[in-house]
């Protein structure tokens, strides 16, 4: 466990999944803790209310909506941009509208949410995105547009971390491999094909991921700036 008692600490998409646990590890190590989210509302308003943290409705595919819920809830010592969405299939037959929307939540909302919070976060804030292993390998067809938006992650973290160095903020990517949500449940159909890549033939956790992120948010992670972070069971080994 860190002590974050009295750090303010933002998760956009923190209802489900990987989210949730980000949320409920801060929650339980003291944080102030505000999150997002879009269609689960139920979901959100129950993990809030078990948490004592703050759930707030704003769709990451909103540039001004994720501006404004940032501005609004600054400064802010931590900012966590979890939110995130695959649209696998053959590129020559999906739409590009739903392309587009990959990108406005995975690589626009993350950019612009950091550049907002960096405005006004103080000496030594975190910013953390999650990021995947597809960013570094995408080995299977249909994953394109996901892998884009998560290699792009790679570049904004290295820019931005030169951007905000004179302040002390770190900007930090965790690439997950397969992690069991209801994005990727360990039990689904990509269940096999996906432990055929990895040395450890299991699904994570979620927790498993929140811990990662907790250790960059903490004293620990004071050094840390412009690196990826990749926590995969070895899919990309
Ligand atoms: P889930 O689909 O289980 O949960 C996604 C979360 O993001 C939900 O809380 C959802 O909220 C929120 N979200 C999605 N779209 C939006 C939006 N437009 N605006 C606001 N919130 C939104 O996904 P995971 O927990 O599995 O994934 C979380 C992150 O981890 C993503 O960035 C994903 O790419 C990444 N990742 C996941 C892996 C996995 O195997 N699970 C592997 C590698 C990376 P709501 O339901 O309220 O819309």
């Amino acid at each position: 466990m860190t002590d974050f008692s009295g750090k303010s600490v933002l998760v956009l998409g923190g209802s489900r999944g990987i989210g949730a646990a980000i949320v409920e590890r801060f929650a339980a190590d003291g944080a102030d803790v505000t999150f997002s989210y879009a269609g689960s509302k139920d979901a959100a308003e129950q993990l809030a209310a078990r948490t004592k943290t703050k759930a707030i409705r704003a769709d990451s595919a909103d540039r001004d909506a994720v501006i404004a819920l940032v501005k609004a809830s600054g400064p802010l010592d931590v900012l966590v941009v979890n939110a995130g969405v695959a649209e696998f299939g053959d590129p020559r037959t999906q739409n590009p509208d739903i392309i587009d929307r990959v990108f406005d939540i995975n690589v626009r909302a993350p950019f612009h949410a950091a550049v907002e919070a960096a405005k006004t976060m103080p000496q030594g804030g975190r910013i953390i995105v999650i990021g995947s292993v597809n960013g570094d390998r995408m080995p299977f067809a249909g994953g394109a547009s996901y892998a884009v938006s998560k290699s792009a992650l790679q570049g904004m973290a290295r820019g931005l971390a030169r951007d905000f160095g004179d302040t002390g903020i770190t900007v930090n990517i965790v690439q997950p491999g397969p992690i069991d949500t209801d994005m990727n449940p360990a039990e689904g159909p990509m269940k096999d094909l996906m432990h055929s890549f990895m040395a450890l033939k299991r699904h994570g956790r979620a927790e498993e991921v929140a811990g990662m992120v907790a250790y960059l948010a903490g004293p620990e992670g004071s050094f840390i700036t412009g690196a990826m972070h990749t926590i995969d069971g070895g899919f990309g080994a």
